[in-house]
């Protein structure tokens, strides 16, 4: 009878899973950019794009302090979150109510991986794994300022508009529609709904 699996086998296993899920991050991310409207949105996730690239050759470190075999194993959850966000793509909505959709579908992106390394960490740390950690950790890292700079999007459209409410009745007639003001808007619509 085969050796039953251990402790390492799960992180190498989960680690695969999440070099998967960022290579799958990779490939979805530039629709997502091309989708999005507000210039804060858009810069977010081109500056996610760079940083996932640096993640994903970090990951390929960590095999390698590991004696491990750069290799990916597919993550479903990753690809469940992202066969959502593109569903949410391809419906009908205005574009500032895309963008706030964007915005949470990138939000489920970065708390699934969160997860992720939390656990990866933990679990380099109780094996002994010291060169992995802080290659672990700078990705959690990144993956939670993007998730705070997601939020803060998000959070500045919706008090712009408030703080300039009759803009939205009066659309039409304004002299000039910024696409933050735009953005802000569909910030309110979305939670309306
Ligand atoms: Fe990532
Ligand atoms: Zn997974
Ligand atoms: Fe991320």
């Amino acid at each position: 009878m085969p050796e039953q699996h251990t402790l390492h086998d799960a992180f190498i296993d989960e680690l695969r899973d999440v070099y998967d899920a960022e290579r799958q991050i990779l490939k979805a991310l530039p629709k997502m950019i091309k989708t999005a409207t507000a210039d804060p949105l858009k810069m977010a996730l081109e500056a996610h794009l760079r940083e996932t690239e640096t993640q994903v050759t970090r990951l390929e470190k960590a095999f390698r302090s590991l004696g491990e075999t750069v290799r990916g194993k597919h993550c479903d959850g990753m690809a469940g979150i992202l066969e959502e966000g593109k569903a949410t793509m391809e419906e009908d909505f205005d574009e500032m109510t895309m963008d706030a959709c964007l915005i949470a579908a990138g939000q489920r992106v970065e708390h699934y991986e969160m997860a992720a390394y939390g656990t990866l960490i933990a679990w380099a740390k109780a094996l002994g794994h010291d060169e992995a950690v802080p290659l672990l950790e700078q990705n959690l890292n990144e993956e939670k300022a993007a998730d705070e700079k997601l939020t803060a999007v998000a959070e500045s459209g919706v008090n712009e508009q408030a703080a300039a409410g009759e803009l939205e009745e009066d659309e039409e007639n304004a002299p000039s529609t910024s696409r933050t003001s735009r953005s802000t808007k569909a910030q309110r619509v979305a939670r309306r709904r």
